[in-house]
């Protein structure tokens, strides 16, 4: 049994407010958002548990890209895609991170001279 938030969340032992569930990640939104939209690119684990971007390799490239092709859907389907967003990795605790499982912060929506905040 997996003590990680996210796998439990991707698993669907715990809910979340889910945008997309893909064969090989979730896009859901961030309980705590620190932008008007603030959605959580979130990869299933299947093969093995990647922490963060650290813990990256070349084998992982597929699942990348489609964390990247998620949340360019995902900032279209927002309407984002104009306006603009952010795209965030923290990596360790001295980069923000918190939930170690790898995940991609998609942050947008502010109004125009609205402070940016950073997860
Ligand atoms: P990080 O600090 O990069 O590890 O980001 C973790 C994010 O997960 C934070 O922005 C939290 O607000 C968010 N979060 C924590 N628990 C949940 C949850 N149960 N559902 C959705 N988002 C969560
Ligand atoms: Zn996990």
């Amino acid at each position: 049994m997996t003590t990680c938030l996210f796998c439990k969340i991707v698993n669907k032992q715990l809910p979340s407010e889910i945008v997309y569930d893909a064969d090989e990640l979730m896009v859901f939104k961030d309980i705590r958002p620190s932008a008007p939209i603030h959605l959580l690119i979130v990869p299933k684990m299947e093969q093995r548990h990647i922490d963060s971007v650290n813990d990256l390799e070349p084998e992982d490239e597929k699942m990348i890209t489609a964390m990247f092709l998620a949340a360019k859907k995902a900032a279209k389907d927002f309407g984002l895609d104009e306006t603009g967003y952010k795209l965030v990795f923290n990596v360790g605790r001295g980069g923000g991170q918190l939930i170690d499982h790898l995940h991609l912060h998609l942050l947008g929506g502010w109004k125009a001279g609205e402070k940016r905040g950073m997860p």
